[in-house]
This record gives C-alpha cells, structure tokens and sequence, in this order.
C-alpha cells in the first residue's frame, strides 16, 4: 500500500479538521491539503510523464510547500530525494546525479546557485519552483482519483547520509518503514489527536520532516514557523497562540529551548511534546529539561538507515523520579520500540550478555532496504537480517541500552552530523597542508564542534582564513572547522592511521592548559 493512502483517508475521516499552517495562520484543512497533493501528484504523472518509481528531489527550506511536494510525490507513486537545504550546490549536484532524479523541486533562493550545475544532472529534465508557473500548472492538473499504486518495499524516501569512507550513501527508505515508523510513534511515543499540532523547527528533510506522518494520520495540525526554523522566542509565541504543540529537536535546541524558558520564567503549558534524539543529551541538561518545562520529553534514538526507530524513552520513565535507578535511565536512551528488534553483538554480531559493551544491532520493519545502487556497502551494514548501526552501547537485563560511544568518527555539531573525511578532504586541497585529522570537542551548546588537527608542510605557515575559504568552497558551512590547532605531527599507529583517541586527549590538555 501506498503511503499517501494517509492523506487520502485523513481528508475523508478529517475532512475539515485545520492542516497546514504558517506560524499561528491556518492555510487549509484536510480536504484542501489532500486536492493539493493529489493535484500535484497528477501534475508529475499528466504533465511531466513522470512514472512510479521515478525519483524527484526536494532541495528547499521548511515551508508547507515542502509537505505538498512530499505528499504530491507519493500520490504519483515517485520517490523522493529529500536533500538538507544546507548543503553546497556541489554536495546536492551528487545527490542528483547519484540517485538520477528525473525533477528537482528546488526553493526560490537556491535556484541561482544550482542552475549553473544543473547541466551535469541530465536526468533531471524537470526544475520546479514552488510559487513560480511552473509549480501552478502542475497544480491545475485534475486530481488523481486515489494513489497510485506502491508495494510495501518500493522505495518512499531516498535520503543521503554521508560515509567516513567514499561519497555519500542513498538509504532506501520503504513505504513498510515509513508504516513501521508512523505506528511506533504512536505506540512508543506519544499519542496524538487532531487537536494536536506537530511544529517543524528543524529540517523537514530530516527526522522533524518524518515526524509529519503520524500528525497525518491523527488528523492533527502541521505548523511551519514564520522564520522556517528554530528560534525558541517564536516557539514559545507559538506555543501560546496554537497551543497542544509537538516537535522534533536536537538535543542543542531542547537547551537552548529550555535556555530560553527558564531564563525568561515562560509559561511551558502549550507544549505538548518535545521528542528529543539524533545526539547524545546530557543527563544535566535533561534534568534542567524536565524542571523547567515539566514532563513534556521523550528521548528517540534511530538513525538514517532505520528511521527515528530503534529505542525510545517514555515521557513517563523520564518522569518517574522516584524509580532507585532514575538517573542511569535518563542517561539512557530508552528500550526498543515495539516494532523492533534490538541486540547488542560482537565483532560477529552474537548477543552479549545484559551490562557487556558491543555493537548496537537492530532488525525489524524500520530497516532500510539497503544503500541505492551500492550493494557492497549494502553488504556491509546489513548482515544476516540485522542492520548494524555502527553505534556502540550496552543493554541492562531489562532492556534499556545505554550508548557509550560511536564507533564511526562522525562529529554531530547542533544536530547535524559531519563527516571528517569530508572536512579533511577539503582542508588537504590546500597546497600548504600536509596532513589532517578532524575531531569533535564536546561543546556545552552545540554538543560537539569540528576541531581541526592541521600539520603544514615544512617551512610553511597556514592561515586558518585560508582554510575557512577553502571549506566554503566545497562543503556545507555549518561543516566548517570551529578551531584549528597546529602540530608538527599526528600521533599514528603502526599501520599510520591516525589515532584520534589520542589527538582528543591532546585537545583537552591543550584546553586545560589555556591554549
Ligand atoms: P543519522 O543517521 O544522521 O540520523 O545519525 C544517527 C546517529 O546519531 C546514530 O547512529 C547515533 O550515533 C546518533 N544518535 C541518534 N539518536 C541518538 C540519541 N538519542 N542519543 C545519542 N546518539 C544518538
């Protein structure tokens, strides 16, 4: 079954019931956000000849246009490429060409800076611009009768992640994994009603984006900020004026959030949900969450490859203060959610006993199908019906897992996550530099921050402008290193890689030291 068979039925059960909004405005309701969609839908089969299964990439901030793009692509049975409207021209130019999108529905703003690229997707024979004619002629296609039809393991949402090693990834979301995800929210994580209402504050081509499939099939109300993102002074206006408000954040937004509420003593009752995942949050920050904003948290860990759905941490465990081992719990993230299996493994995937550190592991119908067209690193990841996340922790004997570290070397910086090799990449092309090693500092507002270890070559000296440059040239700013510091040396083993254990020891001393 097709996905948009959601929309389809929430505009009939919910006809009238509010849908999209910007900021406090209500633009239409269920029966409007469904025509959009259907209409779009029709628009890609009619007038651009776009068949199921076809692949249409959405490059563009948070906006309600970006849920009818979403929704109007699954209508007409194509998949979508959701890219983070962050990213370099370069960074998305791959994505396209990797995924061979025949469209590209691409924002006002980024338009310009792609156009120049575009000759170098030639599948893309399509670039639509939400607002511009040819986004309202696609809407003036007469509405497709129902869905077109999708089997459960056609691909719904093809999203990039990058790779420590190579380019970047496509992971083949499923319409079933879309399903599983959607019903454990609902089990694990929160109820919802269509009095509810689900605030994008981070990027909807991410997890806040995926967040909207529930909140569809409830019935509940889709709030895009005015400012499209994350600001906590306009969330709390919102919270006001919409009330019974949900959201998706970072654990760097719940703290500046909570920052921001409890500095000011704002009234939290508009909130209704805050799920909170994709990095690690600290046990004092959760703390400060929950004493200033009340039992309004849930805790999710998922990645990519199994989409916001491998453990949760229940409002009501995060609230249960008087449980003897409350603090080690809220450290935690929680116990599988109910679709999905979850072990802890060694180096050949066997279960380890409750309290031992291995690998996290997980199978069940959120698992990805695998990486498009890249069957190795499909090989590698999923490994006799287990996804193996790359993640290390441990499970205690009634289930909770505790994440000690990641065995990848991925920095998440306010949410994001950033790839050193990426980074390292850049630094290297200039002429001056001889080696680098990237590491993340852990950081009190961001989480963690890129440090470069930079070594120049002999006798040269390298400005860190010119390595800021370099960076901005290539690869998404918010990748940009936050400090350099310059050695004669790495430290390396005996096979010359790089031992970045020990570069993050050297960083703290030299941080203890005031350097
Ligand atoms: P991504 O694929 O970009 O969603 O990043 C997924 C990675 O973020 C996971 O493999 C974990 O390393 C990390 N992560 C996600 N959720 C949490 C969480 N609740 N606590 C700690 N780390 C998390």
């Amino acid at each position: 079954m097709n996905l948009a068979h959601l929309l389809e039925r929430a505009a009939r059960v919910h006809r009238t019931a509010p849908a999209l909004h910007v900021g406090a405005r209500q633009l239409c309701d269920y029966r409007g956000f469904a025509a959009a969609a259907a209409r779009l839908g029709a628009g890609f089969r009619d007038r651009l000849r776009l068949a199921p299964g076809e692949r249409v990439a959405i490059f563009m901030e948070n906006a309600p246009d970006y849920l009818i793009a979403l929704w109007g692509a699954w209508f007409a049975g194509l998949a979508v490429v959701p890219v983070n409207a962050k990213l370099h021209p370069r960074e998305v130019l791959y994505a396209l060409q990797n995924s061979g999108a025949q469209a590209l529905i691409v924002s006002d703003s980024h338009a310009a800076g792609l156009a120049p690229l575009l000759a170098q997707a030639p599948d893309c024979a399509h670039v639509i611009t939400p607002g511009a004619a040819s986004w309202r002629r696609l809407l003036e296609t007469e509405a497709l009768a129902e869905p077109l039809h999708r089997g459960p393991d056609d691909v719904a949402w093809l999203f990039y992640t990058s790779g420590t090693t190579g380019k970047p990834k496509g992971v083949m979301i499923t319409h079933r994994n879309l399903f599983a995800m959607t019903l454990c929210y609902l089990a694990d994580v929160d109820e919802v009603d269509p009095r509810d209402a689900i605030v994008y504050a981070a990027p909807i081509s991410h997890g806040a984006g995926l967040y909207n499939f529930p909140h569809v099939l409830k019935g509940a109300r889709h709030v895009v900020p005015e400012s499209g993102g994350f600001d906590p002074a306009e969330l709390v206006d919102l919270s006001r004026s919409v009330g019974r408000l949900s959201m998706f954040a970072a654990p760097t937004m719940v703290k500046r959030l909570v920052d921001h509420v409890a500095s000011r003593g704002a009234d939290p009752s508009g909130f209704k949900t805050i799920v909170y995942g994709g990095g690690p949050m600290y046990v004092e920050d959760i703390r400060r969450g929950l004493d200033a904003m009340g039992d309004r948290f849930v805790q999710i860990y998922g990645q990519g490859e199994s989409p916001m759905t491998i453990t949760a941490l229940s409002r009501a465990i995060l609230a249960d203060r008087a449980h003897p081992r409350w603090a080690e719990r809220i450290a935690s993230v929680g116990v599988a959610q109910s679709l999905c299996e979850v072990r802890v493994g060694d180096a050949g995937g066997r279960a380890l006993p409750a309290g031992e550190i291995g690998e996290v592991m997980t199978r069940g119908d959120a698992v990805m199908a695998g990486y498009w067209r890249d069957p190795e690193a499909t090989a590698k990841t999923l490994r006799a019906g287990w996804l193996f996340t790359g993640d290390v922790g441990s499970l205690d004997a009634d289930g909770f897992l505790t994440l000690k570290d990641r065995s990848k070397d991925v920095v998440i910086s306010g949410g994001s996550n950033i790839y050193p090799r990426e980074v390292e990449e850049a630094l290297l092309t200039h002429p001056d530099v001889a080696e680098v090693s990237i590491i993340g500092r852990r950081d009190p507002e961001w989480g963690e921050i890129v440090v470069a270890f930079v070594v120049a070559r002999a006798g040269a000296t390298v400005a860190p402008a010119d390595l800021d440059s370099l960076c901005l040239a290539s690869i998404a700013r918010f990748k940009r290193p936050k400090a350099y510091r310059f050695v004669a040396s790495l430290p390396k083993n005996n096979y010359g890689k790089v031992l970045k254990t020990e570069l993050r020891d050297l960083d703290a001393r030299l941080a203890a030291g005031g350097n």
